[in-house]
């Protein structure tokens, strides 16, 4: 039946191409030797990335690969995170320098120098150590979106202490299960935070959490919100006790494999997984990485990366990877809708942000808000655009340069995982002539490659399977407490190769596209059809703002296409009825040929996504096979799943 022996089938032609601005390109931190610099010695590349931390021993051996898929990067190094990200700045006579802007949503705001933050690490970790926080212990951190979130986890890096962030918006159950498994003695958090223009209560939460832990000694509480909280006994106030402390700390070095935390993943495929990651090796290409793929220059650049601390794009692109190399960032606690949709673009305009990273779920979002709102103010102060955590599709991309980017800005898109630490595969802004939804190369020092099922790679204008070939400084060391799973869940799959768990193609260029997780890949009358391709078509319709497709059984081609439609801005009104939903399937049909065709249209309001904004097909898959729908416990919104049911009737299928 199927004509193409192809993996993942090759659907999307994109001829749109993006070169780097003449003078970006001239003043790159990065250019296009480093490509081949890495891959004639790929170790000492990296042994020269390093060499950008402050060490207080140097490794005997830059990596240990004796017993994969377990990796030792700079075997024998030592150095303290925090030191690092903090004090060589001071040292160096940058105390003075702004290290985050932060801005309350309410509207206050906090401005902290790296001498604030010195000052500010320091009394956190004298005072994790008055409650008997010790070198090894685990510490999860429940917090919003304020500067006790990064002194926190600079605090217990400082101490050697391994923290383990969750996510201020999720349940009780979801952070006792982490608290758990970590075997967490300590827990920060407080009253609560700003959410959508009222304070949203985190302590009733932990309280709830903790009463069913047996290894929290004690819950530290900042006060933001001034929300009555019940205290217990293991309760103690930020202000009691951390403002008590002495501002000043050695920091002891730690070795370079030392546990430095804890995280997560989004859950967007099943139970979360606790990532490890260590010291030396992640903070190295965390700091490589913001420097190479941003082109930060610490002494003029304002960046801001809007995602949570909660997720890993928080961790190495607003805590370690900017603090390691200097930089100056705006931090942001609430959402982009209040008290008006123009938020971000207003905090754009105020600091004067030159470089700004965010999902593309947001860019879906802003589209479907319309042009109109960002085009009152003044962005022109951009340099750089980034996107990260799903694919982007490429009228996305091209909003995203156009509407927020000026048509100047190049925009990096940043494929890389909870797993992996830092970006692997991304455009190079001085370097690369861009192409709209593609990730484009490995950046030096990291081998991917796109394999077949028998590992094989595909040639050129194929599909496939995404794979890492190479260990790298900052991938994940284990799941916490269970190898077992690590080396099912990502070594098992193909030999010698780290699986990542999504499809990609390359172009006739080589470049990469990623196409999606596997697991959602569509099988259509013998082809492998990816849910991003006809996402993409669907979104290149002018009047269309998001879209996610699903495979449903068909029982004449195995599975046919089931899409979910969210229409754009002033397209709302007039898009009910059978003559949109033809239009758009015509549209893919023209887009990606017929076989991509979609069976079935339906105009919904929302998507389900998780937490972290990643869209959840698994749920779409239950409603277009009329199943009854399945867990849904890290959906940011669990009523969206009842919106989309009800539009279920009106549902148009094959004409
Ligand atoms: P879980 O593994 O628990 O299901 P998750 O994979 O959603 O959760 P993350 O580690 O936050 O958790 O997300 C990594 C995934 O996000 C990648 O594997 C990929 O599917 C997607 N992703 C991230 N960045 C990009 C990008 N630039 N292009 C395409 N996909 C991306
Ligand atoms: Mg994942």
């Amino acid at each position: 039946m199927s004509e193409s022996q192809e993996t993942l089938s090759n659907l999307l032609q994109e001829t749109r191409r993006f070169p780097p601005p003449a003078e970006l390109a001239e003043n790159a931190n990065v250019t296009a030797d480093a490509y081949d610099e890495a891959a004639a010695d790929r170790l000492a590349f990296w042994e020269k990335q390093a060499r950008r931390l402050s060490w207080s021993r140097e490794w005997d051996q830059v990596l240990d690969w004796s017993n994969p898929p377990f990796a030792k990067w700079f075997v024998g190094g030592e150095l303290n995170v925090a030191y690092n990200c903090v004090d060589r700045h001071v040292e160096a006579g940058r105390g003075a320098k702004v290290a985050f802007h932060w801005e309350g949503e309410p509207g206050d705001t906090r401005t902290l120098t790296y001498a604030d933050l010195q000052r500010e690490v320091n009394k956190a970790a004298n005072a994790l150590l008055e409650l008997g926080v010790r070198k090894g212990d685990r510490v999860a951190i429940y917090l919003p979106m304020i500067p006790e979130l990064p002194v926190s986890m600079l605090a217990c890096a400082r101490i050697g202490a391994t923290h383990s962030v969750v996510f201020g918006g999720f349940s009780a159950d979801a952070l006792r299960t982490r608290i758990d498994d970590a075997q967490a003695k300590l827990v920060i958090t407080a009253d609560g935070g700003y959410r959508r223009g009222k304070p949203s209560a985190l302590k009733p939460t932990v309280d709830e959490a903790v009463e069913a832990t047996k290894s929290v000694e004690h819950v530290l509480v900042v006060r933001r919100t001034g929300e009555d909280v019940v205290q217990n006994g293991r309760d103690v106030w930020w202000h009691d006790l951390v403002d008590r402390q002495s501002d000043q700390h050695d920091a002891e070095a730690h070795d370079a494999e030392h546990p430095l935390y804890i995280l997560y993943t989004s859950g967007t495929t099943g139970k979360p997984k606790g990532i490890l990651h260590t010291t030396g090796g992640y903070l190295t290409q965390v700091a490589y990485t913001h420097h190479a793929v941003f082109d930060l220059k610490p002494g003029s650049d304002v960046y801001w990366c809007s995602a949570d601390i909660g997720w890993v794009t928080g961790h190495s692109y607003i805590v370690y990877g900017p603090l390691a190399n200097g930089a100056t960032s705006v931090m942001y606690e609430g959402t982009p809708d209040t008290p008006h949709k123009g938020r971000w673009w207003e905090i754009i305009q105020k600091y004067k942000v030159t470089i700004f990273y965010t999902a593309p779920t947001a860019i879906r979002t802003f589209m479907k808000w319309g042009d109109d709102i960002p085009a009152q103010y003044d962005l022109s102060s951009l340099r750089v655009l980034g996107s990260v955590g799903e694919p982007i599709n490429p009228e996305a991309y091209v909003w995203y340069r156009e509407n927020i980017g000026g048509g100047h800005c190049p925009v990096v898109d940043t494929w890389w995982q909870t797993e992996t630490g830092a970006v692997m595969i991304s455009p190079l802004p001085g370097v690369t002539a861009g192409k709209p939804g593609a990730a484009m190369r490995p950046l030096p020092g990291i081998v991917a490659d796109v394999v077949d099922d028998q590992g094989n790679p595909v040639p050129d204008g194929g599909g496939g399977f995404l794979v890492l070939k190479e260990p790298w400084p900052s991938m994940l060391r284990t799941i916490w407490g269970d190898d077992e799973r690590f080396v099912k869940t990502y070594w098992s799959r193909f030999e010698d190769m780290y699986f990542a768990g999504d499809g990609a193609k390359k172009d006739d260029d080589g470049d990469i596209w990623l196409l999606g997780r596997v697991d959602d890949v569509m099988l259509v009358s013998g082809h492998n059809i990816s849910t991003t391709e006809v996402e993409s078509a669907l979104v290149s319709h002018p009047k269309v703002a998001e879209a996610a497709v699903v495979g449903a059984t068909d029982p004449v081609t195995g599975q046919a296409i089931v899409a979910f439609v969210i229409p754009r801005g002033s397209a709302g009104e007039e898009v009910e009825g059978d003559e949109f939903a033809r239009e758009l399937r015509d549209h893919v049909a023209r887009s990606l040929g017929p076989i991509a065709k979609p069976r079935q249209i339906m105009i919904v309001p929302e998507l389900p996504k998780t937490r972290s904004g990643k869209i959840m097909r698994r749920l779409l898959k239950d409603v277009a096979e009329n199943r009854s729908i399945g867990d849904v416990t890290t959906l940011a919104d669990s009523t969206v799943m009842d919106l989309i049911s009800q539009k279920l009737p009106s549902a148009k299928t094959e004409d």
